[in-house]
């Protein structure tokens, strides 16, 4: 079996799916690996050190005929799918609830298509392969040291010759893997931080790293299945936003990291909160989407200064600027994943495995994914099933 590492197509994507170090392993597993050339070098891995690893540079089109397993970080293009053929798996993060529509393509081609973020994430086993928590652990460590270049003051509190310089007031809403990263990140820098979450479970996590945890008098709680947080009532959003805007407007630095699985990302953050800033504060918004994230008015990937002087940072995308470390991260996700789904040199697809029936959204021609298929039935009735973006 021959497992492809490609070059992702979007310009500004900067990972890797595998680095040098991977090759080894996927090679012990029974792979031989083509590399495309120049797959690594936004993440300063070169063709060399693949070489060196084992692998062999190909070109993009002789990969994508020869791979038995292509491996990715994000979607491929609809030109790429159309390339797909039969029997070929691909392997990375699909977004399958978000983009029903490839996993439809994909299943039509007959590739058997696994998507790394679908992985169960409680049972302890899963976590070498949980690519979401590893990229939200480096997305929430950037985000903070993103907050302390834009901010114009210290993070920490600085006694000098020249006069006390007061800490910044940090809050980061949302404390999940990428949260709590944040807040750690903020209290190495010094500032003094308060993290906010609707899962009360969260509260002592956030506590175990010398934050504050804020509780709402309205009291919204909404831990949903699996440990993750359920879409809250518009009533409930409502209290939410009220209260939040009073304790946002008391911080100087606002990181914003809430997501419901499967939904456009939850408003926490309304243009009336904002216009009640200081100037100079600055916002982070991890949840920036094309159908808007945690902060009215955000932007993905674009930094905007509103007109009462406040920075909001579409910050969508912030483990591919930190691509090598994300990338490593990655990487060992992948392999682990194919160690676990390999055998005797082929990848064995059994739906009856409670991992394999998370992570596998097509095979033999179909959509299998249970939540998937549903959706595109949902569609093809005339409804969206969810309210996700349009992409
Ligand atoms: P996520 O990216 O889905 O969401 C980020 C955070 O936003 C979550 O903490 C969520 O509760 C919060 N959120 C959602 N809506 C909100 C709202 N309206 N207001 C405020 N906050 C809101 O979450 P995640 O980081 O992927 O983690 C989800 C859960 O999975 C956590 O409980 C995490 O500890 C757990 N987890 C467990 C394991 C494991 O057991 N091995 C591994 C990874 C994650």
């Amino acid at each position: 079996m021959k497992a492809g590492v490609v070059k992702e197509a979007a310009p500004e994507e900067r990972r890797v799916a595998v680095v040098p170090d991977g090759v080894g392993k996927l090679r012990s597993a029974g792979f031989e690996v083509l590399v495309e050339r120049g797959a690594g070098e936004r993440a300063w891995l070169g063709d060399a050190a693949y070489a060196d690893a084992g692998a062999t540079i190909v070109s993009g089109a002789e990969l994508y005929a020869d791979a038995d397993v292509i491996l990715t970080v994000t979607r491929p293009t609809a030109d790429v799918v159309e390339t797909l053929r039969t029997g070929q798996a691909l392997i990375g993060m699909l977004a399958p609830l978000t983009d029903p529509g490839l996993a439809a393509a994909l299943a039509a081609r007959g590739v058997t298509a696994i998507s790394l973020d679908r992985m169960p994430r409680t049972l302890t086993r899963t976590q070498p392969m949980d690519a979401l928590s590893s990229q939200a652990n480096v997305a929430g460590y950037k985000a903070a040291l993103v907050a302390a270049t834009e901010f114009g003051r210290f993070f920490p509190l600085l006694i000098t010759a020249a006069g006390t310089a007061r800490p910044a007031k940090v809050l980061v809403l949302g404390t999940g893997v990428a949260g709590l990263q944040a807040i750690g990140t903020a209290r190495r820098l010094g500032a003094v931080v308060t993290g906010y979450d609707v899962r009360p479970a969260s509260r002592t996590e956030v506590e175990s790293l010398g934050a504050t945890f804020l509780e709402l008098t309205a009291g919204v709680s909404a831990a949903g299945e699996g440990g993750y947080a359920r879409e809250l009532t518009a009533e409930e959003r409502q209290a939410q936003q009220d209260e939040l805007a009073g304790h946002i407007s008391r911080h100087d630095v606002l990181i914003t990291t809430a997501q419901v699985p499967g939904r456009r990302p939850p408003l926490l953050v309304t243009e009336d909160a904002i216009k009640a800033m200081t100037a100079g504060s600055v916002v982070v918004d991890m949840g920036a989407s094309p159908l808007g994230g945690n902060v009215a008015g955000s932007r993905p990937g674009e930094t905007i200064v509103t007109g009462n002087g406040i920075t909001i940072i579409g910050a969508d995308n912030l483990p591919s600027s930190m691509p090598t470390a994300a990338s490593n991260a990655y990487s060992r996700n992948i392999s682990s994943l194919l160690e676990y789904m390999t055998s005797d040199g082929a990848l064995t697809i059994d739906l009856s495995d409670e991992i394999q029936a998370g992570v596998v959204i097509t095979h033999d021609g179909q959509v299998v994914h249970r939540g998937v298929a549903d959706l595109l039935a949902a569609e093809q009735k005339g409804g969206t099933g969810v309210d996700r973006p349009a992409d």
